[in-house]
């Protein structure tokens, strides 16, 4: 029987295996790097490629690539062979400093809003030593960043990086106040919950919209939807199991840290959560694993969907962004300990947290916008598109307290009675349950709910750790240039809970009164990518993301630039995919179906209730299906003409997304009319509920 501990990381180049196989000094030098940023010297680089290379060759890998993350969403690679020909005809396996260090993949192809013309295609990766390498299919994969000839960052991985420095020296500013002055880092924490779909490969293949779009585009209510909650966290049907025990040993041996699957609440939906990590880890990791999913699915015959919403009707999929603040002396900023209502630096790092989201609320709607995400936010399913924090009775209740300047009194905090005598009583959560905000307090840490399942979660992290550092930025210049630091800090405290107690709601997020609510507190309700995207060129964002140097200002157009096309482009296709099926598919097979009910019922030479019923609608549905289907076509047509991106977005949102919308409809009642054997692909009753 093979245990964890021993394979788990087998493939990863961790600490354990540069302790065994570099030399004292090399070790300790790549450590500095690690820990503290010291640039990494060339011998240094040549001894640590070399042991790297001998440790992957003799796990059977023959190639390496740089691993990195193009703002196309999904990571890239290209494999170069550890090969070198020898003088005597055969081959060595040679790795180098310079190649561990620096790569310069073709890089016309991946996106760049015009940072970078593509007769400029150089664009280089850079090894990311924060974050370890590691062995997948006979490859070395080396995380890398990515970013042009001039410097600027074309990946994720690049600001990422920035925003967690930002973070870092803001946040050193204030321990330093409060006298942590041990303390020589603070880093954020995250760990992503991951949701996914699993439906068997054979059905899959046999839906365009599946293939192509990675969301079903038709497809009527079955029988049976989610109504009767039964799945989540019910028990795992066993070819599931196998799955997830598969998944998990693949992971593990990654040295990713899956630690929580279980049944989520749509039919075929499950979830998979990791052990939170340093965020770039986590975020490499969260990569991984998205593929891991796919790859291991392929083995058991079923396809992993991590699109946002591949069934109306049903949920659909999110991840939900845990994140919180730690410094290297291993304490937990956001911990409120016994008593938050003294606990000075919680509190200030609390009213920072509460700040920062009211205060860039557009930024973190836009972090997690995606066409995919559009249908989940807002859809009684995930958070409204609006932005608000949930704090929970004891801390709402402490900030109360402050804000009016009464005494609170923390006794009151309760115990949990569960009135069987053998259970032991537990002091309830400082946090209840609620499961509709978008921006939780979970105990020591904050939950964000927004993020999509198939988006990077970098762009959450990048702007909520710009947020908080731009925060931090200004306490620390009021606190520092205080006279008396206990009596600013309660003022800081008091002002700022004042000033943004509006973005606090603790209620149901998922309830109509909470948008009016939200609409009378001023709060935004940036309903699509199309309204939230733009906001990223205010002002306001651009000062604070350049200031805090995550960004130059022309990436931050070229990013713009990128994410709207990326909206626009993925609803054309669905919109192509759409006029595709239907033409191909859903007319000749109605035309077909109600053409033998015709034949049956001439045959027979009597009318029926059934066949003429049948027949008549269809024959209006398809009329129906034809003139939506060639209105989206033209819609499709004057989309092509404009070439201004937020202008073509917003002709995404108000005219393909509602003629799509338009042309579903007559499709999804036809197919409840249609006999089983005539409809072109599998239904949702199949898709959703034939694993066993
Ligand atoms: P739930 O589904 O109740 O929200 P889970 O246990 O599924 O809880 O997920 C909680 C996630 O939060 C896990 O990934 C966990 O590792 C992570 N987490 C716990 N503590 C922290 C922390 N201090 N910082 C970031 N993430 C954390
Ligand atoms: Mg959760």
């Amino acid at each position: 029987m093979e245990m964890v501990q021993d394979y788990f990381g087998c493939m990863v180049f961790d600490e354990r295996v540069m302790k065994g196989v570099l030399s004292e000094k090399v070790y300790k030098s790549l450590k500095r790097t690690i820990d503290r940023g010291v640039p990494l010297d060339i011998t240094v680089a040549n001894a640590v490629a070399s042991a790297m290379k001998d440790w992957a060759v003799s796990k059977g890998a023959t190639h390496y690539t740089h691993w990195f993350q193009p703002e196309t969403g999904v990571t890239a690679e290209k494999h170069d062979s550890f090969i070198n020909p020898a003088p005597d005809g055969r081959v060595i396996m040679e790795f180098s400093g310079k190649e561990l260090v620096k790569g310069e993949p073709d890089a016309s192809s991946f996106p760049s809003g015009g940072l970078r013309a593509t007769f400029e295609a150089r664009g280089y990766t850079a090894w990311d030593p924060t974050s370890y390498a590691f062995i997948k299919d006979g490859t070395l994969y080396i995380p890398t960043a990515f970013c042009s000839y001039t410097g600027e960052a074309l990946d994720k991985k690049v600001p990422l990086l920035r925003s967690m420095d930002a973070l870092n020296v803001q946040a050193l500013r204030i321990l330093k106040l409060f006298g942590n002055t041990d303390v020589r880092c603070v880093k954020t924490s995250v760990g992503p919950e991951q949701e996914y779909f699993l439906i068997p490969e054979e059905l899959y293949r046999q839906r365009k919209d599946l293939i192509m779009t990675g969301r079903t585009l038709f497809g009527a209510m079955p029988p049976k939807g989610q109504e009767m909650e039964d799945h989540y966290f019910g028990s795992i049907k066993p070819r599931i199991a196998e799955y997830m025990a598969d998944l998990d040993r693949e992971l593990w041996k990654l040295g990713i840290l899956a630690k929580t699957k279980h049944n989520e609440v749509a039919p075929a939906q499950h979830e998979l959560a990791p052990i939170y990590r340093t965020t770039n880890i986590a975020t490499d990791n969260n990569q991984l694993t998205m593929e891991v999913m796919q790859k291991v699915a392929q083995k058991h015959g079923l396809v992993c969907l991590l699109h946002e919403k591949p069934f109306e009707g049903v949920n659909g999929s999110g991840k939900h962004n845990n994140w919180s603040i730690s410094t290297d002396t291993g304490v937990n900023l956001l911990t409120p300990g016994k008593n938050p209502y003294e606990n000075a630096q919680f509190l200030l790092f609390l009213s920072a947290v509460i700040k920062a989201v009211d205060d860039y609320q557009d930024l973190l709607r836009l972090s997690v916008a995606t066409a995919g995400n559009d249908h989940r936010l807002g859809a009684n399913e995930a958070p409204p598109a609006i932005i608000s924090i949930f704090l929970g009775d004891e801390l709402s209740g402490v900030l109360e307290a402050i804000e009016n300047d009464t005494p609170y009194d923390s006794s009151a905090r309760q115990k949990m009675q569960l009135g069987v005598g053998v259970l032991p009583e537990f002091s309830k959560d400082t946090t209840d349950r609620n499961r509709t905000s978008p921006f939780a307090f979970t105990g020591n840490k904050f939950e964000f709910r927004m993020l999509g399942s198939s988006n990077s979660i970098s762009c959450a992290n990048i702007h909520l750790n710009g947020a908080v550092a731009e925060v931090l930025k200004q306490f620390a210049d009021t606190l520092e240039n205080a006279e008396d630091f206990n009596k600013a800090l309660q003022e800081l405290i008091r002002k700022t809970i004042r000033e943004h107690k509006r973005i606090i709601f603790n209620g149901n997020g998922y309830d109509d009164s909470w948008i009016e609510e939200a609409e009378k507190r001023g709060l935004l309700n940036l309903k699509t990518t199309a309204d939230a995207m733009p906001k990223l060129l205010d002002k306001k964002n651009v000062d604070m993301l350049t200031y805090h140097k995550i960004f130059t200002e022309s990436e931050l157009h070229s990013r713009c630039d990128i994410m709207l096309e990326n909206y626009t482009k993925t609803v054309n296709i669905e919109a192509n995919t759409m006029v595709d099926m239907v033409s191909k598919q859903i007319l000749p097979a109605l035309s077909k179906f109600s053409g033998d009910l015709a034949k049956n019922l001439k045959a027979k030479e009597i009318t029926t209730k059934y066949e003429t019923g049948v027949i008549n609608t269809i024959a209006s549905l398809m009329d129906e299906i034809f003139d939506s289907a060639v209105a989206l076509e033209n819609a499709v047509k004057e989309l092509k003409k404009i070439d201004n991106a937020i202008e073509a977005s917003a002709y995404v949102r108000d005219v393909i997304l509602p003629a799509m919308d338009k042309l579903r409809k007559p499709v999804d009642e036809a197919e409840t009319l249609t006999a089983e054997e005539y409809w072109p692909f599998p239904t949702y009753d199949k898709l959703l509920f034939s694993v066993r």
